[in-house]
């Protein structure tokens, strides 16, 4: 690359839901600040237009251009709970080649360090909660998404043989459910989140009921895509395992699909009636995740408390960026 004293710090999955928010992060915060970018970094945020990660030759061609010194794997084949239920292999192959190609590239390129992006739903279907780090790999995943889930629990797998055969500093983190501005809301494949967005928003145009899925009760930690950023940035920085760590609001901080439902209704001021359709999957009932290790480390590097952007402000933000960005790009 050009300016040869730049370090550059590749993110593959760039112009995603976390990728964008890191770019927005590493654009807005102060040069050399906590969660902003260093002055002798350069980032490239890479897309699936540029490199089909699932080419070994592709990848290697792209990371031979941009030589980066650090990688934030992001690139990852996701959908909602209904997309996974619907194409489990195509989820399975399609993660497993990413993976495969982005991790042995770096480690033939000679990159520093790689910090990969799991899910939660790595975690056992049968497990005694709050989910924490050591537990990943003591039962099978819900059936609901299990070729996700195992090509996800790989990366750990991977990591830990990098490390142990080479001395790579290849690493992971998992966060719960992600939710942010640049989110898809294409309506088959949404997570609940953007999905619900986008049918109010349908509802309130159509005069028609605003339908969820499902009971309603199930529990989940979300978590603002632009607070995961800052957290990336701290793992990059300052965390030393190759172990996964979770990135995540506390456990207390979990809400119901009911409540998110009702925070979308008024963050969109729809009046009409809401159902419930419960002819379609709840999924995990719930899955909380604990950010003891998280908040530890934080601490023991010194850095100051974390605070996480209330719920509510985060989710007008997605509205928001929804009503701003989506029918124009429709
Ligand atoms: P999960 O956390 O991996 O299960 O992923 P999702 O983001 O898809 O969350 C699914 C939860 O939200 C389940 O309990 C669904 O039943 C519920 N849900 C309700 N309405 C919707 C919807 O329109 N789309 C999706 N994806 N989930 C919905």
């Amino acid at each position: 690359n050009s300016a040869t004293s730049k370090k550059v710090v590749l993110v593959t999955g760039g112009t995603g839901l976390v990728g964008s928010a890191l770019r927005y992060v590493i654009e807005n915060e102060p040069v050399g600040s906590p969660y902003g970018r260093q002055d002798h970094e350069e980032w490239v945020f890479l897309s699936s237009k540029e490199c089909d990660l699932r080419d070994i030759e592709q990848t290697r061609k792209v990371f031979q251009k941009y030589s980066p010194d650090k990688v934030i794997h992001l690139a990852a084949k996701v959908g909602g709970l209904f997309a996974n239920m619907s194409s489990q292999h195509t989820f399975l192959r399609d993660n497993l080649l990413m993976n495969d190609s982005v991790l042995q590239i770096s480690h033939e390129v000679g990159v520093s360090k790689v910090v990969s992006c799991l899910s939660t739903c790595v975690f056992p279907d049968k497990v005694t909660y709050p989910l924490t780090e050591d537990k990943i790999h003591i039962g099978p995943p819900h059936s609901s998404n299990f070729g996700y889930s195992h090509a996800k629990r790989l990366i750990d797998v991977q990591n830990h043989a990098y490390h142990d055969q080479f001395g790579n500093q290849f690493t992971s983190v998992i966060p719960t459910n992600v939710f942010g501005p640049g989110d898809n809301y294409e309506l088959h494949t949404a997570h609940v989140i953007p999905g619900l967005i986008h049918k109010c928003h349908m509802a309130k145009k159509n005069n028609t009921a605003f339908v969820v899925f499902g009971s309603g009760r199930p529990l989940r930690q979300f978590i603002y895509s632009r607070d995961l950023a800052k957290l990336f940035l701290w793992v990059l920085r300052e965390y030393k395992d190759i172990d996964p760590v979770i990135l995540s609001v506390a456990e207390h901080d979990e809400v119901t699909i009911k409540e998110v439902a009702e925070a979308i209704v008024e963050a969109m001021g729809f009046t009409g009636p809401v159902e419930y359709d419960t002819s379609k999957a709840d999924g995990q009932y719930r899955k909380p995740a604990s950010n003891d290790k998280l908040t530890r480390l934080m601490k023991e590097s010194g850095s100051a408390d974390f605070e996480f952007t209330p719920f509510k402000t985060a989710l007008k933000d997605s509205v928001d960026w929804f009503l701003a960005n989506y029918e124009n790009g429709a």
